[in-house]
């Protein structure tokens, strides 16, 4: 495996993978990696149909500045670029990019990409900016290393659904590919942030999880109505002294219209302030 902080060795290496037959997929990350993101470079090696062409994965490390308000965790955000990489060499990437900002950024840059629909409400009404830095990063990634699919995490479901959108409106030759949540044995989905969580506080973030399980089986046992479904999440939430539910969301994940009944294609998704930490989890109904 070989890690490339520069763009133009990037870009050289990606044509030979592609001169020599590979399929190159794309894992864009901000590092901190952990087995949710071994999942994503696993998935990303497996091939679609029988005949595709094998894989060349390329992890992006890169703790995207523009995607982080002024009073978030971008200075505080972990960085373990040498754990990293020896995860993605474990785990069967061909190559990590991790880039500074001043290679991703220029001075002079003047151009954001902004989706106007998938990143309303939920995540994008308490981070204003935030998806725009996704988009804008992403697509910066996907003309830097122009894979033939990338891999992206069920976990974020609101920014999967933003890029699917800029994917399909901006015509990138792109096949996105979703990861289910990988999660730890209790149930709390993987995240980079929780390194920052007390042992109290895990603990409590376990509720996070387990409302979203009862929301889950009460809506397989036939309870529909979304408010009383909230109540069910809330009663789990309510439970620890450092907990603070940002919002509990019922949307149809194609169109992004928020449902009173929910059916199959809804996703329920939830923020949640434990102490300091902000977390996110969400399961889809089905
Ligand atoms: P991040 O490094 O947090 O920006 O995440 C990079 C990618 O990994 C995103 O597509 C995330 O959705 C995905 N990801 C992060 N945590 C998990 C998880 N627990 N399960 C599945 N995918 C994840």
């Amino acid at each position: 495996m070989i890690r490339y902080a520069d763009i133009p060795a990037l870009r050289q290496a990606v044509a030979e993978a592609r001169r020599a037959g590979y399929r190159i997929v794309l894992v864009p990350t901000m590092g901190c990696l952990h087995e949710g993101h071994a999942a994503l470079i696993r998935l990303g090696a497996t091939p679609v149909a029988p005949a595709d062409a094998p894989a060349w994965v390329v992890v992006s490390i890169f703790v995207n500045p523009t995607q982080f308000g002024p009073h978030e965790d971008f200075a505080r955000y972990p960085r373990t670029l040498e754990a990293d990489c020896a995860l993605c060499a474990q785990t069967g990437a061909a190559a990590v990019f991790a880039p500074d900002a001043a290679a991703m950024y220029p001075p002079g840059g003047s151009t954001l990409v902004e989706e106007n629909h998938f990143s309303q409400g939920l995540c994008g009404a308490s981070r204003p900016g935030h998806f725009r830095g996704v988009a804008t990063v992403v697509a910066k990634l996907f003309n830097l290393v122009q894979p033939d699919e990338a891999i992206f995490g069920r976990k974020d479901a609101q920014q999967a659904r933003v890029i699917q959108q800029m994917t399909r409106d901006l015509d990138f030759p792109v096949r996105i590919r979703l990861a289910p949540i990988v999660r730890d044995p209790d149930g709390l989905a993987m995240s980079s942030r929780n390194r920052y969580l007390t042992p109290a506080q895990r603990a409590q973030a376990l509720a996070l999880s387990r409302a979203l399980f009862e929301v889950a089986a009460a809506w397989r046992g036939g309870t529909r109505d979304t408010a009383a479904l909230r109540a069910l999440a809330l009663r789990h939430l309510g439970a620890g002294p450092d907990i603070r539910v940002e919002y509990i969301a019922f949307m149809a994940y194609d169109s992004w219209e928020p449902v009173a009944a929910a059916a199959s294609g809804t996703l329920c998704a939830l923020a949640v302030r434990v102490g300091e930490t902000r977390l996110i989890d969400n399961v889809m109904l089905e």
